[in-house]
């Protein structure tokens, strides 16, 4: 069976017996915080229970190492909605120790590419319309440095409300331990 069966087949058992229920919340934050994290695997279920966070306690917003690529891109724009719309008082940007973003390395992901059939001269025409796929898939060298960057650029953002606390932490993805980077309250 394929996973998409499998999911499909267990999702109606999962509505039919009602298994919902315990979950059942608002859209809007309890804790009034919004997170923006990584989407790696072992954060899942890790990163909520670490920071004693249930079911309707708090947004989360992930993306490759937490980064936001772009002043007004998604994850910005996510980060909004979540404080001017849903409630959310509080920014949490929370990168994580032996994060994939570190390593990552451009010229791998262009040549995976290349090899599962993307034209060459795509990738080029790319180039030359000024897209800097270098760039835009590069990752981070230190995950700290990256976090203030992004605590930075949150804070600074001309369209965030700057009584909005904006912190920075970094999670070990194996014990959950959270090392402090900036502290939102101390910095507005
Ligand atoms: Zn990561």
């Amino acid at each position: 069976m394929s996973m998409l069966n499998q999911i499909l087949e267990y999702n109606t058992e999962f509505v039919e017996n009602k298994e919902y229920e315990q979950f059942i919340t608002t859209k809007f934050p309890d804790k009034k915080i919004v997170i923006l994290t990584c989407m790696d695997t072992r954060l899942f279920e890790m990163l909520p229970k670490a920071m004693n966070l249930k079911n309707g306690d708090v947004k989360i917003v992930k993306s490759a190492g937490a980064v936001i690529n772009h002043p007004f891109g998604g994850i910005m724009r996510s980060l909004f909605v979540a404080v001017y719309e849903l409630n959310a008082d509080e920014v949490y940007i929370i990168g994580h120790y032996d994060c994939g973003m570190s390593a990552i390395d451009p010229q791998s992901i262009l040549s995976k590419m290349k090899a599962r059939g993307i034209d060459e001269k795509t990738i080029e025409m790319m180039r030359y319309s000024g897209v800097d796929l270098e760039e835009w898939f590069r990752g981070f060298d230190d995950v700290t440095e990256s976090v203030r960057h992004s605590v930075n650029m949150v804070r600074n953002h001309p369209l965030m409300d700057n009584t909005v606390p904006v912190h920075g932490l970094v999670i070990d993805p194996t014990t959950g331990k959270l090392d402090l980077i900036v502290n939102g309250n101390e910095n507005r």
